[in-house]
């Protein structure tokens, strides 16, 4: 028996979480870093806490029963996560990935593994045949965002699973974006998902993590392998905040989708906005396809606005949203890509894919809808 998702936040799929010698509801911090053995030749099931640790095992639990993993593995960030990841190929490997991706993710890439001999293609992976007239003989997998991180375009996760499976190729997705509360890539044929823990599963702009979820046991071994090799493991304490931040998440999910409806709407009727990107709108050109692949829109926004002045005033008069990077967080936080998040991506690249000086993107957060109405109104003026 499964629980439902909601239920699955506070206590993953069945999981003892009571500890029998206390009785303590919150999960303990295991603050060590190694074990005693009991005698020659055993082991409780822990030795020493960069390979496992009880806390963070726990989270991991959790989180995989939440993906419908076979295992999720927990990284102290988004980006220690996708590093173990790439441990996984070979110097020649070849990856198909989406154009449009997490600044971080492109930085690794184009610096760290395209200096350790893997080749990269960026494609438009919202087209299958585009994908598919990028494979190689020595391609190894495709990586995609959907949906993607600015420019929210969507990519049909059936359509790539086939592929993959057709070309014997790993399927990753980072669904950072959308969260296990609305979509679930393992279940539509993903190999490996990956998340910054940070944003939505986090929830409270408090804790860098990250995860790798997988869908068998052989890639469980192999990134378990690398992790205890590497070392970038989840602290306990941050694997504890994590453990709580996720108990929320269905709530703050539903309370952020909504505000965030709400300010896509508004958005799109101000006359200084020129267009709007958020899958929740009928008129997005994704709209469609997200919702056969997920549950919702989740509450991610970007913008262009009429000027870069109307775009610099905007982020200097907003007073209850915050100019900050990072998103999925309670606190609703605006940045501007060009200069934060994708401020490594190479000019004409950028500009080509609409990230310029009037671009923004919103993370909405759980505040009273009314009063982010309100800060945007007089931001505006
Ligand atoms: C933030 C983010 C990452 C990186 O995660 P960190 O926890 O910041 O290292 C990766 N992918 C996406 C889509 C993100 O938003």
């Amino acid at each position: 028996m499964q629980y439902h998702f909601n239920t699955k936040c506070l206590y993953g799929n069945n999981e003892k979480v009571i500890e029998e010698s206390t009785g303590a509801i919150s999960f303990p911090i295991y603050q060590t870093a190694t074990f005693a053995h009991p005698g020659v030749g055993q082991s409780t099931g822990y030795d020493y806490s960069r390979l496992q640790n009880p806390t963070r095992e726990q989270l991991e639990k959790v989180i995989a029963s939440l993906e419908f993993g076979y295992d999720a593995i927990a990284f102290s960030s988004g980006m220690a996560a996708a590093s173990a990841l790439m441990e996984l190929f070979e110097p020649g490997s070849h990856l198909v990935v989406s154009e449009d991706l997490y600044g971080g993710t492109i930085r690794i890439f184009n610096h760290i593994n395209k200096k350790n001999g893997i080749e990269i293609s960026y494609v438009d992976t919202s087209d299958s045949s585009k994908i598919k007239a990028a494979i190689q003989q020595n391609t190894k997998a495709i990586f995609i965002e959907t949906p993607t991180n600015p420019m929210m375009h969507v990519t049909d996760l059936r359509a790539v699973s086939e592929i993959t499976k057709e070309f014997g190729l790993l399927f990753i997705v980072d669904n950072t974006f959308l969260s296990p509360y609305f979509q679930n890539p393992i279940n539509l044929g993903a190999d490996i998902v990956l998340h910054s823990g940070t944003k939505f599963l986090g929830g409270h702009n408090d804790t860098i993590a990250g995860f790798l979820v997988v869908s068998n046991q052989e890639l469980s071994d192999k990134i378990r392998f690398i992790l205890k090799t590497t070392g970038a493991g989840l602290s306990p304490f941050d694997s504890w905040l994590i453990l709580r931040g996720v108990k929320t998440l269905s709530i703050r999910m539903e309370r952020q989708q909504e505000n965030a409806m709400g300010i896509a709407q508004w958005l799109k009727s101000h006359s200084k906005v020129a267009s709007v990107y958020y899958v929740g709108l009928p008129t997005h050109p994704g709209y469609e396809l997200n919702k056969k692949q997920s549950s919702g829109y989740g509450s991610m926004i970007s913008f262009h606005v009429d000027s870069k002045e109307t775009a610099i005033l905007l982020l200097e008069k907003v007073q209850l949203i915050q100019y900050a990077e990072s998103l999925g967080g309670v606190e609703s936080l605006i940045t501007y890509p060009m200069l934060q998040t994708h401020a490594d991506v190479p000019v004409e690249e950028r500009e080509a894919k609409g990230i310029n000086d009037c671009f923004l993107r919103l993370s909405v957060g759980i505040e009273y809808i009314d009063d982010l109405l309100m800060d945007l109104e007089q931001a505006f003026e």
